[in-house]
């Protein structure tokens, strides 16, 4: 078993798409481990996308991930960081694969609806940025 880190974004809470994200997530064979509505503030929003701080959409980048409340999910599987990647499809959504979360729902290549860990080290990361250890369950919570 592995673990990615997923976010709904701003525009995901705001187009009331938890539940349709979320029951595409666990169609697709991912267990939550963990789940939280929060607001990003600006430096925690700069921290999560910290390698991206020289890129030239970095500050609209952290405009919309602090515009509203985001869902960060600790989520668990097989192989989970490429196959979250795999449901989600391509940054851009004009260039996701049909039936993919970004294709079914994103408007733009900022605003993307989901995000997902791109290696098992930077999701090891990113899920303790949102999560203590306490709150994240071990083995889906059952015993
Ligand atoms: N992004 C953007 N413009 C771009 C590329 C990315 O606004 O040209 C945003 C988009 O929300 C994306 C996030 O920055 O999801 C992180 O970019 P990355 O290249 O890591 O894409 P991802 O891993 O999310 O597919």
């Amino acid at each position: 078993m592995s673990r990615t880190l997923a976010i709904l974004k701003p525009d995901c809470v705001r187009k009331n798409l938890i539940g349709k994200v979320i029951s595409h997530i666990q169609d697709a064979g991912f267990k939550i481990l963990a789940m939280k509505m929060i607001h990003l503030t600006e430096d925690s929003a700069k921290g999560f996308y910290e390698i991206h701080k020289e890129r030239p959409f970095f500050n609209e980048l952290i405009t919309y991930m602090t515009s509203g409340p985001c869902v960060p999910i600790a989520l668990e599987k097989e192989n989970a960081v490429e196959d979250f990647r795999k449901i989600i499809g391509a940054t851009d959504p004009a260039k996701a694969e049909e039936g993919t979360i970004r294709k079914l729902y994103a408007e733009n290549i900022q605003e993307n609806i989901v995000h997902g860990s791109d290696s098992d080290e930077n999701a090891a990361k990113e899920i303790s940025h949102f999560f203590s250890r306490k709150e994240i369950l071990e083995n889906n919570g059952w015993k």
